[in-house]
């Protein structure tokens, strides 16, 4: 592995690892990836844990390269948002996500409506930079207008690094949004400095508990109090929860009866590609 060269440092070092030099490299390759919209979203199911309905898809961006295969956003969206790259990537991503989802719209609103179901949402990661840009909500207006879709089908997906910071305009442009009908999830719940008066102070809709407390479900009964915990909060003040990460049923159970409403992980689907989530549409349509 050693002889093929020093090229081969993306398949196994993070970006930020990487050297001057390298991260120059990967930003100009970035660059052109950017002008050439040569991304791609993958879109993976959130369902209700209640019926198996599917109720979303949280867009994650892709990296296709000709030598190193398919990049994970892991490798590229921390230094997308340092150098600020990621301002047109994430127009990018917004742009796609709600095309894609007016077109599950067009197969399935109606046959979902009859049948009382709320219409598909598309949940799509903003991160921090991109957020505090002057012109995001515009790039949100742009997309919900050129898509078609309904603001109440969007789903915006904030860390709480966005939360943390004091910012008059931050608050605004979540009261615009809000205001909109746009939904805003609270990601990684739990990891970090989350608070609950997050949810109090902020226009918060969904609240997503991080993966590390499903894992402890069925082990550890520290994790099973907290995760239950939030979970009776958020409704209390009427605020959704998804649970992230569920692998096993064990998972899945306990979540429904503790109330969690909502779930997503590789038990029920991995990201798939726009064809396989077009398809999974019309199945769930009409099953
Ligand atoms: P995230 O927002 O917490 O997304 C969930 C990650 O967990 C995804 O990784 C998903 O593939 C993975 N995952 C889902 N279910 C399971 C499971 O059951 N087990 C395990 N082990 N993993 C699961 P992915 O796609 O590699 O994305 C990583 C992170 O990159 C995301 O974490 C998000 O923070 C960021 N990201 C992805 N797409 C975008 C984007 O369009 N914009 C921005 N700003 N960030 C993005
Ligand atoms: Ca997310
Ligand atoms: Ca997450
Ligand atoms: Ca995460």
């Amino acid at each position: 592995a050693k002889a093929a060269g020093r090229r081969q440092w993306r398949h196994y070092r993070p970006a930020l690892q990487a050297g001057l030099v390298e991260r120059h490299e990967l930003n100009e390759h970035l660059d052109v990836a950017i002008a050439e919209s040569a991304f791609q979203l993958y879109y993976q199911p959130i369902v209700d844990l209640h019926t198996g309905d599917l109720v979303s898809f949280e867009a994650l961006v892709r990296w296709p390269h000709d030598r190193r295969g398919m990049v994970l956003p892991d490798e590229f969206i921390a230094l997308a948002e340092e150098s600020g790259q990621i301002v047109p990537l994430g127009a990018w991503v917004l742009e796609r996500a709600t095309q894609e989802a007016a077109g599950w719209h067009a197969v399935s609103s109606a046959v979902r409506a009859a049948a009382g179901r709320a219409p598909l949402r598309v949940n799509v990661n903003v991160s921090a930079r991109q957020f505090r840009d002057p012109g995001f909500v515009d790039v949100v207006r742009h997309a919900l207008g050129t898509s078609g879709l309904p603001p109440c089908s969007l789903v915006l997906e904030l860390t709480e690094s966005v939360l943390m910071r004091r910012d008059d305009r931050i608050n605004d442009d979540m009261a615009t949004l809000d205001g909109l009908g746009v939904g805003i999830a609270i990601d990684d719940f739990g990891t970090g400095y989350s608070s609950l008066s997050y949810l109090r102070e902020f226009p918060i809709s969904i609240l997503k508990i991080d993966k590390s407390f499903i894992d402890g479900l069925g082990h550890s009964p520290q994790q099973h109090a907290l995760v239950e915990g939030i979970t009776r909060i958020a409704e209390t003040l009427g605020v959704s929860v998804i649970a992230e990460g569920i692998e096993q049923p064990e998972q899945r159970d306990l979540l429904a009866a503790m109330g969690c409403p909502l779930g997503q992980g590789y038990l029920f689907a991995h990201p798939l590609t726009a064809g396989q989530a077009r398809a999974l549409v019309r199945d769930a349509t009409h099953e």
